[in-house]
């Protein structure tokens, strides 16, 4: 623990639930349980007064105008990359490209860098447990351009196999793009190795950080990755912005992703020169109001302090995992010693679909599915699971509910 880290009990989990207006509703006549903070994260009221400040007073077009309200709106924008950039540590702004979420962003390196660095025969090195989307983009990338995805196994408790790994990383390996949060099992992966043994092959990494920056502490210049994706709404911003973090130097030696406005220095009919990072990469109007209200969800986050966030769930992941545990006829899907709080799960004669429904009529939100990571549920043999997927805002009183919520179910079901 670094000198300055304060103790634990410091994250004040029943002021910081006052800050989350959401979170203090009835559903079905019960008190809200909310535990799909996998699919999205509910919002701080930082967040939704940013946005709603924004509307009613900052509107306008970022980059463009002259007047005060564009001046106003350009500095909260750029403001916010550059919260953007201290949370993650990235070097510069110009290594912060705002995108739509973890899905364009991993699309946007796939298409750009993929398409003009990558050939035919070359690999993609991806782990067996990537959601859909550090999938499919590497597919039509092989359709367009020939590489080949290639999956390294994981193990029983749904750990990356990290020699497996190592043998795949071959001569022909051209990319490795992994999780850094598993979203069906919660599987810390080990990226700071994935990273070590990739680069001694000189071999550029991606990180899919859609499921870590809620719970972990995120240091690109620590983890040395050469990109890395993560979406606004799952770390208590809003949706439909996200962030790509590329090195500088590769960003600098990528095409542009999307043309049009914004990404222009000049325009003729003959020839068209490319603005600067990372304007280069944001073609057209953004996202204003959403990347506003991604700074001001990491700024708050920084205020509650991401180390107190992982040390309590830390807490609340065994807890609920011994309560979970206890349980007669329930399986824990992904049981990895490094793990984010997720509880993935199947009941015995139970199809997870009927699990979540008599769970949300006694107020409890869980996700049903298979959690876009349709790969990881084949390699269980189950088509689907229940997860429940926790965040700092969630309290052992909840896991006590969700726990009383898993017996009535098979009581309903008379297991
Ligand atoms: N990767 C992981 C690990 C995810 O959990 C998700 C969202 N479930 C995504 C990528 C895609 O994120 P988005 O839908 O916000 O683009």
């Amino acid at each position: 623990m670094s000198a300055e880290r304060k103790p634990v009990l410091d994250l004040d989990v029943s002021a910081a639930r006052k800050d989350f207006p959401a979170l203090h509703q009835e559903v079905h006549g019960k008190p809200l349980v909310y535990l799909d903070n996998a699919a999205t994260t509910q919002k701080p009221t930082a967040v939704i007064d940013a946005i709603d400040r924004f509307y009613r007073l900052d509107c306008s077009n970022v980059h463009r105008g002259v007047h005060e309200l564009s001046e106003r709106a350009t500095k909260a924008f750029e403001e916010a990359r550059t919260s953007v950039k201290r949370f993650i540590n990235a070097r510069t702004e110009r290594e912060i490209v705002f995108v739509r979420g973890t899905t364009e962003a991993i699309n946007l390196v796939a298409n750009s860098y993929g398409r003009s660095h990558l050939k035919a025969g070359d690999e993609i090195l991806i782990s067996a447990l990537e959601h859909h989307s550090n999938i499919v983009p590497w597919q039509l990338l092989s359709d367009q351009v020939g590489t080949r995805l290639v999956a390294a196994p994981i193990n029983d408790d749904a750990e990356l196999m990290l020699e497996e790994f190592e043998r795949r990383l071959g001569p022909n390996t051209a990319l490795v793009a992994v999780a850094h949060v598993s979203n069906a099992l919660g599987t810390v992966m080990p990226v700071q190795e994935i990273v070590r043994m990739a680069h001694d092959r000189n071999v550029p990494v991606l990180i899919d950080g859609a499921q870590a920056v809620s719970h972990l502490r995120v240091d690109v210049r620590e983890l040395g990755c050469d990109f890395y994706a993560f979406s606004g709404h799952k770390v208590f911003g809003p949706t439909g912005i996200g962030i790509l973090y590329g090195r500088e130097d590769l960003l600098d030696r990528m095409p542009p992703y999307q043309g049009g406005g914004d990404m222009i220095r000049s325009v003729t009919f003959e020839k068209t020169t490319y603005n600067e990072l990372p304007y280069k990469f944001e073609a057209g109007t953004p996202h204003i109001a959403g990347a506003i209200g991604l700074g001001a969800a990491l700024d708050y986050l920084s205020r509650l302090g991401i180390d107190h966030v992982t040390d309590y769930e830390r807490g609340l992941l065994a807890y609920g995992t011994e309560l979970l545990e206890s349980i007669r006829g329930l399986r824990l899907i992904g049981t990895a010693r490094e793990k984010a709080a997720v509880l993935s799960f199947v009941l015995e004669g139970i199809h997870p679909h009927d699990v979540g429904t008599v769970l949300d009529r006694l107020g409890i939100a869980v996700r049903t599915g298979h959690h876009c990571a349709q790969p990881v549920m084949a390699r269980f043999g189950v088509p689907a699971t229940t997860r429940a997927s926790l965040a700092f805002y969630n309290t052992k009183a909840e896991l006590d509910a969700l726990a009383d919520g898993i017996r009535q179910v098979q009581q309903w079901f008379k297991l």
